[in-house]
């Protein structure tokens, strides 16, 4: 066997051990009863320890090594090297303990969230999520950093991002929506009342199933389920699963969610299984993970091409609630802009407000500038003072998201870049393929699926964001694309 074969063989086996972990985290939010916690906490540390033992082995590192000093390999195992390398580097920074610690922590910290949002009290989360912050900031210490303990958390999800890249980038997002919402709140607001009337749950839930089809996600290789906070995970190309979450009082609930995880399906479902348990077979980067997403929402699924097609079937599924409307109008509500509480309802453009806060958060809780004990007085004031509204409870507010509960710091400007990068690339495939959008409101997106497929995800983790930006669309990440996107769209809508 060759040195790439061995290493290959060795990673796979890591990869399994990973995955296997994943399998019991989706079942720890999709079915396990309350009592099941600790054991699986327990089982969970277990895995991610056996996983970090091989990962960080003499046996792994030698295999590395080998690979390393081998000149025969081709380009795509070179870069598998590369990557596996400095993987390997980073994760050697951390002892047994601390990645048994974290993972712990973050089975503990998560089942304190649940429960104190079911009793709607941050005070009862608070105390676990000071743990965790505390073992973030020890993660940053050990990682190392330049100039802010936050840039060695943003590696994790988006490698190369600083904290001082973000604030200039959250600042042109600032002032390039500021006045596209200025001139929004000028004009009469769209009427979206034909969303919230009461929907049936099984006919939501089928409508889901059917979008997602529609998309060309593969059932063959995925199943759609319920839970709180709607997420995409995959234990290999071939086993890429959904979920997503019902209101009855708002069919966009369900359908947006399904839409937005069915785009993160698809860029895992479109890895080269080839690759699997290798750095090619895994997604550039947060970011990236978040255009597929993103472009699948907004780009597609709140555009005209989209309701051209998609409307009479709407009006079929749901004829008390949409028989009487017309295909404007329920574009017009879908898209409807208005400061608002959770995030993940967010129009597409005050959704850019609700990270910018939670980025200064974390960059000030990892300062250590700001205390978990103020977070939820902090949070509020902020939700005031750019979206011109405080959260009523904590439900609404400081406790709608699961992922620092996850310990998952760093993570959320991916969401932002995400849409920024989205708007980049729909722009380019509109550019590659002839009548994109009349393809679209045909209900053929398979043209788009293929583009995405050879353009982004066939490449893995060859690029980074950066480069594989400009790889297809010839320039790096630039806002004014979101921006054009926008002003474009919403004139229409708004009339102004
Ligand atoms: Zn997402």
């Amino acid at each position: 066997m060759s040195t790439f074969e061995q290493l290959k063989t060795e990673a796979q086996r890591i990869a399994d051990v990973k995955y296997a972990a994943a399998v019991l985290n989706w079942d720890m939010e999709i079915n396990m009863p309350a009592n099941g916690v600790e054991a699986r906490s327990r089982q969970l540390a277990t895995l991610s320890g056996i996983a970090f033992e091989m990962g960080t082995s003499e046996k792994f590192s030698n295999l590395l090594q080998a690979a390393k000093d081998d000149a025969s390999l081709d380009a795509l195992q070179k870069r598998n090297v590369e990557l596996l390398w400095s993987d390997f580097q980073k994760a050697k920074k951390f002892s047994q303990e601390f990645v048994e610690e974290m993972s712990m922590t973050v089975s503990q910290t998560f089942a304190a969230w649940e429960h104190a949002k079911k009793a709607n009290d941050f005070s009862l989360y608070a105390p676990q999520l000071e743990k965790m912050i505390a073992l973030k900031r020890k993660q940053a210490e050990i990682i190392g950093y330049e100039k802010h303990p936050y840039d060695a958390l943003l590696d994790d999800y988006e490698p190369g991002m600083t904290a001082a890249v973000l604030d200039e980038y959250f600042n042109t997002v600032r002032s390039g929506l500021k006045p596209l919402l200025e001139k929004i709140k000028a004009q009469p607001q769209v009427d979206n009342s034909c969303l919230h009337q009461h929907f049936d749950r099984q006919q939501q839930w089928d409508y889901s199933i059917a979008i997602l089809k529609q998309m060309g996600y593969d059932f063959g290789a995925g199943r759609q389920d319920i839970s709180t906070h709607p997420f995409t995970t995959n234990f290999a190309a071939t086993d890429v699963r959904v979920t997503t979450r019902i209101n009855e009082n708002d069919m966009t609930d369900c359908l947006f969610s399904a839409i937005h995880e069915g785009g993160h399906a698809l860029y895992e479902q479109g890895l080269l299984t080839g690759n699997y348990g290798l750095p090619l077979g895994e997604a550039a980067s947060l970011s990236v993970h978040e255009s597929q997403s993103r472009l699948w929402e907004n780009n597609v699924g709140r555009a005209l091409p989209f309701w051209k097609y998609n409307f009479e079937i709407a009006q079929k599924t749901f004829p008390a609630q949409f028989s009487a409307i017309s295909q404007h109008t329920l574009y017009k509500a879908i898209n409807r802009v208005e400061p608002s509480f959770i995030r993940t309802q967010a129009d597409e453009l005050t959704y850019h407000f609700h990270i910018m806060i939670r980025f200064d958060i974390e960059k000030a809780l990892m300062e250590g500038t700001l205390n978990v004990t103020d977070l939820k007085n902090y949070w509020n004031e902020q939700y005031q003072k750019y979206l011109g509204i405080t959260p009523a409870d904590d439900a609404t507010g400081i406790l709608q998201d699961v992922h620092w509960s996850h310990g998952l710091l760093g993570y959320f400007p991916t969401y932002s870049l995400g849409s920024a990068y989205a708007a980049q690339y729909y722009r380019q495939a509109e550019q590659d393929i002839p009548g994109l959008n009349d393809l679209i409101a045909k209900g053929d997106n398979a043209p788009l699926l293929t583009w995405l497929r050879e353009k982004i995800h066939v490449h893995g983790r060859f690029y980074n964001s950066q480069d594989l930006c400009e790889k297809v669309t010839g320039e790096k990440l630039n806002f004014n694309h979101f921006l054009k996107y926008a002003e474009d769209k919403y004139s229409g809508i708004y009339g102004f």
